[in-house]
């Protein structure tokens, strides 16, 4: 993914995608620089309910023909449109870049999953959708996996790419139609490559529509939308639930999580690699990842050599800056609410009496001062009820807190509302006795967040991180019903009467 980057600096223009047609709106938002706040990277359009209808009507209107598309068609419609996205990576690369505040890096690494990803689904979409025949003592069972109907798929700003292509392939690829909306904290990039893909497609297979709760409400409400692909915040998805509850929706909902890392008693702090893949995996993105190691919990035997080395190998590791910056790990923030978000829950850590240490080196002071920039912290001494260890923190800071014994260890893990991914550090034996124990969709061992992430096994959470699974065969199935068709060979119940 070395590709020359195309950079594109006048402010782009992204619009609607309905039946095929791009359908621009009189009144445009605007999309900053996260980086930089005076410079507008483009403008989306600003889209009504109306809008929203009149593309979920296109994604119904061109369900059936689509549906009886043959899979190897729809599948080879999915590769062109995947090659469209590989043509379009140089310049989608710095445009996420600018718009999301990542590094190019990171930007690159995002393109990577959703073509790794979109190009899996392709592969494993004719085993996976073939239609099952038994032959038994009662005549013949035909299992078939049909497509839903319209899916309306809302995603969220941290990876706007991956989080659209996870659902877009698999989703298509079965037989469904689509109107997806983007977030505004990160349109362009995502839309660019909709709009691309969608070229691919017949009219009306895959839509885009723009907006925040108001658009989104008429996707979970409209009649026509079968199925919900959601990934967002958990509060945003008990209003989802509500507004999708009068006419039952499938759902899968990727909701937020508060990971936790577990460091046993047994984990070197001295192996410099590991402790830079702890690092990594709470501060990558700025934080801003659903599965980033958000607590991190150390055994009490070696707290006090862990704090020095973790220290240590944050502060070679995180270097703060812009997304072009040769040197830069770690770019802004994404948005103002959310550095508000981070600020409340650090400042409340401080008064309740913890310890906020700042990491990393800034690397030009000025361009900080101006853009959504926070300078990483690690919290320690904060309590185990606290907000910032209990609450999803989505930003560069981390609370390190000592336990005493497995037992409790498990226990301080699992006691969330939560439970995405995890990570246990040490031994790797002794790891995966405690992993087996750990409430979560995903456990790592001696990695965590996107650096053991693997798009062939399914991804998703318990408890209150969401229902569903994305990734995997199962990523691709839950875009199906289970159709089950009988032909018995008697096909009559014995004791009814003449
Ligand atoms: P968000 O919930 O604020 O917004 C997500 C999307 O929902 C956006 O497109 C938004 O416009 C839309 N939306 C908002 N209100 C709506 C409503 N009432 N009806 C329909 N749509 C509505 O989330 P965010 O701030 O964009 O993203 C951060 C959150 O996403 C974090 O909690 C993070 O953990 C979570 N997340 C989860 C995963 C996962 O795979 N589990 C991945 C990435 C992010």
């Amino acid at each position: 993914m070395q590709e020359e980057l195309r950079m594109v600096t006048e402010p782009v223009v992204v619009q609607a995608i309905i039946n095929g047609e791009r359908v621009d709106t009189e009144k445009r938002y605007t999309r900053e620089n996260p980086a930089n706040p005076e410079e507008i990277v483009g403008y989306g359009p600003v889209n009504t309910r109306e809008d929203a209808v009149r593309a979920i009507d296109a994604a119904a209107a061109a369900f059936p023909a689509w549906a009886q598309t043959p899979l190897r068609e729809r599948i080879a419609h999915m590769r062109r449109a995947i090659a469209r996205f590989r043509e379009a990576i140089p310049e989608l690369v710095p445009l996420l870049s600018r718009e999301h505040g990542k590094p190019v890096y990171d930007a690159q690494g995002e393109m990577f999953v959703s073509l790794a990803w979109m190009d899996y689904a392709c592969d494993i979409a004719e085993e996976a959708l073939a239609e099952k025949v038994e032959q038994h003592e009662n005549g013949k069972t035909i299992i078939t996996r049909d497509p839903m109907g319209v899916v309306a798929a809302i995603t969220p700003w941290n990876y706007p790419l991956a989080l659209s292509t996870i659902k877009i392939a698999p989703a298509l690829i079965a037989g469904n139609t689509m109107v997806l909306k983007p977030s505004p904290f990160a349109p362009l990039a995502v839309s660019k490559a909709v709009e691309w893909m969608a070229g691919e497609f017949p009219a009306g297979v895959l839509n885009m529509v723009h907006g925040d709760a108001d658009v989104g409400v008429e996707l979970t409400t409209n009649p026509k939308v079968a199925k919900i692909a959601f990934t967002g915040g958990t509060k945003t998805a008990t209003h989802i639930m509500k507004s999708a509850s009068d006419t039952i929706k499938n759902m899968t909902l990727e909701l937020g999580g508060n990971d936790a890392a577990l460091v046993l008693s047994d984990f070197d702090v001295n192996d410099e690699r590991a402790m830079r893949r702890l690092v990594i995996s709470n501060f990558l993105t700025t934080g801003q990842i659903c599965m980033i190691a958000k607590r991190v919990y150390v055994h009490r035997s070696i707290y006090d050599a862990f704090v020095e080395k973790y220290i240590e190998a944050a502060n070679k590791w995180i270097r703060v800056g812009d997304a072009f910056h040769p040197d830069v790990t770690i770019g802004p923030v994404n948005n103002l609410p959310q550095v508000r978000h981070v600020e409340r829950l650090i400042e409340d850590a401080r008064s309740r009496g913890a310890k906020v240490i700042p990491l990393g080196r800034i690397l030009d002071e000025n361009v900080f001062a101006k853009g959504y920039f926070m300078q990483p912290t690690v919290v320690l001494g904060a309590g185990y009820d606290d907000p910032i260890v209990v609450e999803e923190q989505f930003g560069p800071t981390v609370p390190v807190l000592p336990y005493d014994d497995e037992e409790q260890g498990i226990q301080l893990v699992n006691n969330s509302i939560y439970g995405l991914t995890s990570s246990v550090w040490g031994e790797e034996e002794h790891a995966l006795r405690v992993a087996r124990r750990i409430e979560a969709g995903t456990t790592m061992i001696n990695t965590a967040a996107v650096q053991g992430l693997d798009i062939r096994y399914p991804f998703g959470g318990f408890k209150q991180s969401g229902i569903g699974r994305e990734y995997g065969v199962e990523g691709l199935l839950g875009y199906t019903e289970l159709h089950v068709i009988n032909v018995p060979k008697v096909g009559e119940l014995p004791n009814i009467p003449e």
